[in-house]
């Protein structure tokens, strides 16, 4: 699919850090491997991307970035098999993704042919970073700041399009328990939800700290205008299991659409659970939590793949969730996991080799 006549300028490091890292005790996202993709838009065009060594940038501190947050990213994850061929998982979801989020953010498309052609190259050369055995993956970060330095509240005319990248071991956040949101709201209608900008994590910070000091690790944030529907966790989209039926938000310009989320949907349709995709309302939660009918809610993302909540509380209503055998939420992410790691069928042809 890469189109091999794209020309990157590549320059390498003279000794790899490799042998320094301990990768059976990685914290999530703070090593980062040798090198790093970075492609300039200047003069109204992305100019020929290189890789080089992973190292700080130097920008002008006027630069838009850092006074308007005009930035987006994306979270992806390179996995390797038995045989060393290294796999992506839906990876032109991600792609779409970027250029969608920048479109909203006033930002340049990017180039098709460089993000895959830039990603294919640099996944290559940082192949032993990427451990084999399930739960090991190399973390991908693409980004595009502004980075044109000038003041006046108004598009950049220059951007730094970067893929980085950091080894992640399979990601157990422990138990977690939820808050769902009765004040603070994450994104509204017209907003900016659905784009990967920056600024949706940043705003969620502070209240996220203080469901923490509730004893709170995450928040599921409901819709602005009227706190009643349940919509995402902020990282992850959400999804609620009453009966044998799963429950999930529609995705909105309030929701981020999911790659994790979509692929859920799909393989529950492959295995005949059924899903409602419609508002689920928080008295509904709350009712179905005190009849016994609620079973399960897990979160869904790259990150985590598959992260079960352990209880919630809305309203000073604190609820606890049963500890089930053979939840959903384990189904899943062996599902998820066993196409990323090819180790199992891809009916849907989401695997891409590299
Ligand atoms: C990235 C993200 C998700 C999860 O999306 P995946 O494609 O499954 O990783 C969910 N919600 C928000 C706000 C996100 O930024």
């Amino acid at each position: 699919m890469s189109d091999l006549s794209i020309d990157i300028k590549i320059s390498k490091v003279s000794e790899s850090k490799i042998q320094s890292v301990d990768f059976n005790n990685l914290t999530f996202g703070k090593v980062f491997t040798d090198h790093m993709f970075v492609c300039n838009f200047v003069d109204g065009a992305w100019q020929t991307p290189e890789i080089k060594p992973y190292q700080p940038l130097t920008i002008d501190p006027s630069a838009r970035v850092f006074h308007y947050g005009q930035a987006v990213f994306e979270g992806m994850k390179a996995f390797k098999d038995a045989d060393d061929q290294i796999w992506l998982f839906r990876p032109e979801d991600n792609f779409n993704r970027i250029n969608k989020s920048s479109h909203r953010m006033a930002i340049p498309e990017f180039p098709k042919a460089y993000f895959f052609e830039g990603l294919t190259q640099l996944l290559r050369m940082e192949s032993d970073w990427i451990q084999k055995g399930k739960g090991n993956s190399l973390y991908i970060r693409p980004f595009v700041i502004a980075t044109e330095p000038a003041i006046s509240a108004s598009p950049s005319n220059s951007y730094k399009f970067m893929i980085i990248c950091s080894p992640a071991q399979s990601y157990y956040a422990g138990e977690v328990k939820v808050l769902f949101a009765e004040q603070f709201s994450r994104a509204a209608d017209g907003g900016v939800g659905y784009a990967k900008a920056a600024g949706n994590y940043g705003a969620q910070f502070y209240p996220t700290s203080l469901a923490h000091a509730k004893g709170y690790q995450q928040i599921i944030w409901t819709d602005a205008n009227t706190h009643e529907y349940l919509e995402e966790a902020g990282t992850m989209n959400i999804f609620f299991r009453v009966g044998d039926t799963l429950l999930t938000a529609p995705t909105s310009d309030r929701i981020l659409d999911g790659i994790t989320r979509k692929s859920v949907i799909q393989l529950a349709e492959d295995n005949g659970i059924t899903v409602e995709v419609r508002r689920v309302s928080v008295a509904e939660i709350k009712e179905a939590a005190k009849n016994g009918s609620l079973k399960e809610i897990f979160g869904a993302g790259t990150a985590a793949v598959i992260n079960p909540i352990a209880g919630f509380e809305h309203a000073g209503d604190a609820f606890e969730l049963p500890k089930l055998e053979n939840s959903y939420a384990s189904f899943f992410k062996e599902k998820l996991m066993n196409i990323q790691y090819n180790l199992s069928e891809d009916p849907h042809g989401w695997r891409y080799g590299v």
